[in-house]
């Protein structure tokens, strides 16, 4: 994915300081030396090198990562370890092949919405009749054809997906000053579970004076493909996202999952640089154009003057690819903020990651609850009812694990908040 001397470089950035080892959630849980930033750097460079060969162990190790970039964060000389895991992986591919559960899912699912649709409601039915489950607990959709699903039922789909709820273009409400145009990327999870999140994302921008383009051709993002290291697949999911919201002239290309975000963002330039020609402008035009929902309506300002009909306190928690992949914070702070009847009460650590991470929750389902645990406690020192994020990844762990804690607050997306706002009496309407 990037150049062999590039990621070297990067791996040799670690002077082995051990500053990033309390900062690694995984490190912190298991106390084992590979599985820090330190010890995967330098187990990479063994592998860059031709040192080390691609055993079980090596895939533990490279497989054991959340991602977080929390080490980076914490990192004297800023080594990456993100980036150097990504080649890792990508060479492991390279090498090794995809499992052919993984192969299915990327190959044909991920890149056909109506498929993956199928597949979905198949797999729901089979574990419907074994389990009789009702229960939530997949991060990212296509991972559970990917064979790391460890007998986790398939979370209730919705009766309908979104796109079969909504026209594809939606006007905004009527009264409201028009305020520009926008693309919905909707996610899996949105798109065929928690289909109400997305219907409350359109009511929030119409009524905030939004046209929405909610483009029928897009498909996954391609993060659960890029970060198995799985690069040609992604190319092609993307430039068939590039496609779809290429048609029409759009503000933004709005994204309310922090790991898609980070995908259409990060991991679509890393796709550019395999591209030429129109494949690659497309490709980047969609990676410039993808914003976070709520860092677009900070920017643009809030028609309305909201406020809740009850009084609620609330935390917000910072899903890792938003507050270190791409420094949002203050945003979805100063939405809640702006909101009447709320009062924000931060938690001690409201960066530090939940222990989702995608497909990480399902091969390593008790480490990532553990670290769950910290995220749960954090919160209910607060004492605030609720605790507000910007992922559906973020929103299904911290449920989950709370639920096994006993512990009871709402979990709800942003954009949830906002829909709930009414407007003030007297609030004003942008024009
Ligand atoms: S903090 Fe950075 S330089 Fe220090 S051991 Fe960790 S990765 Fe290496
Ligand atoms: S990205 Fe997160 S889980 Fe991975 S080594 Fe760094 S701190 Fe640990």
């Amino acid at each position: 994915m990037l150049p062999q001397d590039q990621v070297m470089k990067e791996a040799l950035k670690c002077s082995g300081c051990g500053f990033c080892l309390s900062a690694c959630p995984v490190y912190r849980v298991l106390g084992v030396e590979t599985l820090s930033s330190r010890g995967r750097m330098d187990t990479i460079r063994g592998m860059l090198l031709g040192e080390l060969k691609l055993t079980p162990r090596m895939e533990e190790i490279l497989s054991t990562c959340l991602m977080c970039q929390a080490c980076e964060a914490a990192c004297p000389p800023g080594a990456s370890a993100h980036k150097v895991l990504l080649e890792a992986r990508h060479r492991a591919v390279k090498d090794k092949g995809l499992p052919w559960a993984k192969r299915l899912a990327f190959r044909r699912l991920l890149k056909d919405r109506r498929a993956l649709g199928r597949a979905l409601g198949l797999v729901r039915k089979i574990q419907g009749s074994t389990s009789g489950s009702d229960s939530f607990n997949l991060r990212h959709l296509p991972t559970l054809f990917s064979g790391l699903s460890g007998g986790r039922a398939l979370p209730a789909l919705a009766p309908r997906p979104l796109r079969e709820r909504f026209a594809q273009r939606v006007p905004p409400s009527q009264g409201v000053a028009h305020r520009g145009r926008v693309g919905l990327f909707s996610g899996c999870y949105m798109e065929f579970v928690d289909t109400p999140m997305g219907d409350a994302a359109i009511r929030v921008l119409t009524r905030e004076g939004f046209e929405v383009l909610y483009p029928r051709e897009q498909v996954c993002c391609g993060a659960p493909a890029l970060y198995s290291g799985d690069l040609e697949d992604t190319v092609e999911i993307a430039l068939r996202n590039a496609r779809a919201f290429a048609q029409e002239e759009l503000d933004a290309v709005l994204v309310m999952c922090a790991t898609c975000f980070s995908g259409l963002r990060e991991g679509y330039e890393i796709v550019a640089r395999h591209l030429e020609g129109e494949e690659r402008t497309l490709v980047e035009s969609l990676s410039r154009k993808v914003q976070d929902l709520s860092a677009f309506l900070a920017s643009r300002g809030l028609a309305r003057k909201l406020l809740l009909p009850e009084p609620m306190s609330v935390t917000y928690h910072d899903p890792c690819h938003h507050v270190r992949g791409q420094r949002i914070s203050r945003e979805p702070r100063e939405l809640l903020l702006s909101i009447g009847n709320l009062t924000l009460k931060e938690m001690a650590e409201p960066a530090r990651c939940c222990g989702g991470g995608g497909s990480f929750s399902l091969a390593n389902a008790e480490l990532s609850v553990e670290i769950g645990r910290w995220k749960v406690k954090d919160i209910l020192a607060t004492g605030a009812q609720a605790v507000v994020t910007s992922c559906p990844g973020c929103v299904l762990q911290i449920q989950e694990v709370a639920s096994r804690e006993k512990a009871r607050f709402q979990v709800l997306h942003l954009v949830e908040v906002l829909d709930r706002a009414e407007m003030e009496e007297g609030g004003v309407s942008r024009s």
